[in-house]
């Protein structure tokens, strides 16, 4: 089928990249220059795993290819994925700016068109209820004669696993009104749909909800995790012993109950924040949504105060190694990363810092401009830890568990190591020498002499 994607992000590439694969043939629209030289290049203007090869595999063939003309690129189509950012805004509430512009330039396409067949517009980015159905109703007054229509289809896919998670989905939802617009899209994922009833078929406002509510309960659990990390660590409970004795629990189940200092990246708070927004539209005022995001940002901020706390000396001087950067491992995506308001914590406290992280270096690097002079960028994380007072895991790179800890420990001012991952062994981390503070977990604590500082 002939398919156009506007806005070639993290959804929008990723989704055109395994339409693609699957033989489909797709055009995407990308307003950004940079972004889209970069594409038309070859290159991928994001790290995803796998990303890479498939877009190369996939341009090689002709199955994919990029421009900025979203005129000509709509009137080619016969399905177009709106994949435009919907960003918060200061308050919370959803910037609906870019879904707006993409709208109307669809609209305008539309217009010029005068298409028999019809156009399937398909709402991919995270939207509020009601998004969908004004879209449907606006092309409705513009375009009076157009032939399409409009269906939300919310995405799912989690950055690190981004590709594998768009070709194996565990659902597909689309809401809309139009049973030949459903016909359209289960034509459209058909390669995909292993089990019949993984495909859904909803109104807009279901679809649309569904997505706030799936990324809202995901950060509940991690939230309710967070929670108990503060009982751990007070009555000397283990929260990794506790997450098996619950999630064995096959009405729980395990995923996303790893406490760690608190979730990030560009879903979780902006959605999590939406729905609040959301439901005080409605007249309603959510506790419970409220409640996740206080725990996550107190969360963020006990592990900051947690590493003020048991440094053993002044932080104001003190040199605290962080290592991750990313809001998750496998992503250079720095979006509302936890290690943003540990630094940031440091920095004004008169720390200096020395980040390192595999991916996401860059992006933080230009995030975190105005730091600058406070913050040294460490190409890997043994010379990140050379000299320092302490190391804080931010992000749980697979890497940082095999380093040469009694190596990093000799070198160290002292070998302090907060793990706000709990991606590390306590064993090992007694074995070489640390002093080791997990999150929700007894800690290994000792003694330490401080080296002289050269
Ligand atoms: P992104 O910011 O990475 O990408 C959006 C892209 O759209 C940008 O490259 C931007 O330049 C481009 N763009 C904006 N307006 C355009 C226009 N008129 N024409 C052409 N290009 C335009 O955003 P993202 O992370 O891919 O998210 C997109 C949507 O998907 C959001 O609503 C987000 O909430 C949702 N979502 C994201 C994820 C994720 O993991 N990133 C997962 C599920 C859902």
């Amino acid at each position: 089928m002939d398919v156009t994607i506007i806005g070639c992000g993290y959804v929008g590439l990723v989704t055109g990249v395994c339409l693609a694969s699957m033989g489909h043939n797709v055009r995407g629209v990308e307003k950004d220059q940079r972004k889209l030289a970069t594409l038309q290049r070859g290159d991928c203007p994001i790290f995803e795993p796998g990303l890479h090869d498939l877009l190369t595999e996939t341009m090689k063939n002709g199955g994919i290819s990029f421009t900025d003309n979203v005129k000509q690129a709509v009137k080619e189509a016969e399905v177009v994925f709106l994949c435009v950012g919907t960003p918060p805004k200061a308050d919370g509430t959803v910037d609906m700016s870019f879904l707006e512009g993409a709208g109307k330039e669809v609209c305008d396409a539309l217009a010029e068109l005068k298409n028999e067949w019809l156009v399937t517009i398909v709402v991919k980015s995270t939207v509020p209820c009601g998004t969908n159905r004004k879209l449907y109703n606006f092309l409705k007054e513009q375009v009076p004669g157009a032939h399409y229509a409009v269906v939300s289809n919310p995405e799912f896919l989690k950055e690190g696993t981004a590709v594998q998670d768009c070709l194996n989905p565990d659902r597909i939802v689309i809401g809309g009104e139009s049973p030949e617009a459903f016909r359209m899209m289960r034509r459209l994922y058909d390669p995909l749909i292993k089990r019949e009833d993984h495909f859904m078929t909803m109104n807009w406002e279901s679809a649309e909800l569904t997505k706030y509510a799936a990324n809202s309960m995901l950060a509940a659990r991690i939230s309710f995790m967070n929670e108990l990390t503060v009982l751990c660590e007070h009555y000397g409970a283990d929260i990794e012993e506790i997450r098996k004795g619950i999630g064995t629990d096959s009405r729980i189940g395990p995923a996303f109950l790893r406490a760690g200092c608190g979730y990030g990246g560009s879903c979780f708070p902006k959605d999590v924040a939406a729905m609040e927004h959301i439901s005080k539209a409605a007249g309603y005022e959510s506790l419970f949504v409220h409640a996740i995001q206080t725990i996550n940002a107190n969360q963020k901020k006990r592990f900051a105060e947690k590493i003020a706390t048991k440094l053993g000396r002044p932080v104001q001087g003190a040199t605290i190694a962080i290592w991750g950067l990313a809001f998750k491992a496998d992503t250079d995506d720095i979006r509302e990363s936890a290690s943003i308001d540990v630094i940031k914590y440091l920095i004004e406290r008169g720390a200096t810092v020395r980040a390192h992280d595999y991916k996401g270096m860059e992006n933080m690097r230009a995030y975190l401009k105005e730091y600058a002079d406070q913050i040294e960028w460490s190409a890997d994380p043994v010379t990140a830890a050379a000299g320092a007072d302490a190391i804080a895991i931010c992000t749980d790179w697979p890497q940082y568990t095999t380093l040469p800890f009694r190596k990093i420990a000799a070198t160290m001012n002292q070998p302090i190591i907060f793990d706000g991952r709990n991606c590390l062994h306590r064993d090992v981390m007694r074995e070489n020498g640390f002093q080791y503070y997990p999150m929700g977990r007894p800690p290994v604590e000792k003694e330490l002499r401080l080296k002289s500082r050269v």
